[in-house]
């Protein structure tokens, strides 16, 4: 019993995945993103993927991997798709910044951009576009593969570029639990306000 209960203190120590701490305040992304949308989106929707993931891995083939080694390896099912949910918000969330520095990527980036889409406007129209259209609930990401074209992908559910061996970069949450308290089924005038708190600096961190 004794051993027991050290045994799953030890895993736990080991395998506990975490929050991220945002950086800003809950209202601080308003009024793009409102306070009650934080609230549920980070405070409940994403607790409860931690609480899951968590739940899922001690004991498993799982539980000394990271969250991207999960989430190259698992199959479809509940350990991946809530080890790719904790991932995605994570990103999600620690992309925005309620005071923007710059409107736009610089350096590696916008060159890439430049590259690859023509000019930033362009890219743009393509993210809205892709996120229009994206049939049900998913993920829409800029994402550069191993030799460092970039491509917007569309992922259903909680899906991720690096089971395409591709590091995401920007992601855009366009499952109904991301905007519908403050947009309702305006999904395309929530991702338009969304290029307004975007951390660039940030981004292209990720590169
Ligand atoms: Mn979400």
């Amino acid at each position: 019993m004794y051993t027991n209960l050290i045994l799953t203190s030890i895993i736990s120590t080991i395998m506990s995945f975490s929050m991220p701490q945002l950086p800003y305040a809950n209202n601080a992304l308003e009024p793009v993103i409102s306070q009650e949308t934080i609230d549920y989106h980070y405070g409940k929707h994403l607790q409860t993927y931690v609480n899951n993931l968590n739940a899922l891995v001690p004991g498993t083939e799982y539980q000394d991997m990271s969250l991207e080694e999960i989430i190259i390896s698992a199959p479809d099912g509940a350990v991946f798709n809530n080890a790719g949910q904790v991932l995605n918000h994570t990103l999600y969330f620690l992309q925005f910044t309620p005071k923007q520095t710059q409107k736009e990527p610089s350096g590696k980036l916008a060159e890439a951009i430049e590259r690859d889409y023509g000019n930033f406007n362009n890219f743009k129209k393509e993210m809205n576009a892709a996120s229009a259209s994206l049939f049900g609930s998913g993920w829409v990401w800029l994402a550069m593969d191993s030799k460092g074209t970039l491509h917007i992908v569309k992922e259903a559910n909680g899906g991720n570029p690096l089971r395409k061996g591709m590091k995401p970069l920007l992601g855009f949450d366009v499952w109904e639990h991301a905007y519908y308290l403050d947009y309702q089924n305006r999904r395309a005038d929530h991702i338009a306000q969304l290029w307004d708190i975007i951390d660039w600096p940030a981004i292209e961190k990720r590169m």
